[in-house]
């Protein structure tokens, strides 16, 4: 059901690399989205990082080791990102959260995504990130479900984007830091406009960004 990238792409096992000040964590290439503007569609890597197609999906021990040989003195946060969606390795994702937490317990954790892990997994999951993750940042893309489908093309149809929605809604208040976000150059002011309407009826932040190219060496 989600879409696997791997083909004939460079691949490397690349489950962390440095991103600014920040460690960026690449679980999985699977996606159950397939965005118009996706970074993966023209590229093979991020932000001046080694192929983020993985030769294969990490264990949480992996992740760790990686994270060891990489980790600086002024790291400011984790992030699950990477080529592909982070929840469709959801036991993964919250076994190596776990593990970061114990062994940098100063450290805040993001978690980038889709928003479709009650589709994926269930609704009763979301509650597993309570506690664990201290921010999230959800690709909201659109302020509707027609728009949404086209430019995200998610293999779960018109429902991905209410699932989104409701995923972001049962986060807020659980998890400190909930953000949603919209690519500028890909949406309209009045959609814009109408985003910011349903994220301040939610109490969430909204973030507008710019389309990544690979060239970029920085997120912000
Ligand atoms: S949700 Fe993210 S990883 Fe998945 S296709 Fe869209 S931009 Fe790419």
């Amino acid at each position: 059901m989600q879409k696997d990238f791997l083909g004939s792409k460079s691949r490397s096992n690349t489950f962390a690399y440095i991103v600014g000040d920040n460690i960026y964590l690449n679980i999985t290439n699977r996606c159950t989205n397939d965005c118009t503007f996706c970074l993966r569609n023209n590229g093979d890597a991020a932000y001046g990082s080694n192929p983020l197609w993985l030769e294969h999906e990490p264990t949480a021990d992996e992740v760790l080791i990686q994270v060891k040989d990489i980790f600086f003195d002024n790291c400011q946060s984790f992030v699950f990102c990477g080529y592909g969606e982070p929840t469709c390795r959801f036991q993964t994702l919250i076994k190596t959260a776990k593990q970061l937490k114990n062994k940098y317990p100063n450290i805040p954790i993001r978690l980038n995504t889709n928003g479709q892990s009650e589709l994926i997994n269930s609704i009763e999951y979301t509650s597993q990130l309570f506690g664990l993750i201290d921010s999230v940042s959800i690709s909201m893309n659109s302020s509707n479900e027609d728009d949404y489908d086209e430019l995200c093309r998610p293999v779960f149809g018109k429902k991905a984007f209410s699932a989104m929605i409701e995923f972001g809604k049962r986060c807020v208040g659980n998890i400190p830091t909930v953000q949603f976000s919209v690519v500028e150059e890909t949406l309209s002011e009045e959609n814009i406009a109408k985003c910011r309407e349903i994220t301040d009826k939610i109490g969430a932040k909204l973030r507008i960004r710019k389309f990544i190219s690979e060239n970029d060496k920085n997120p912000e």
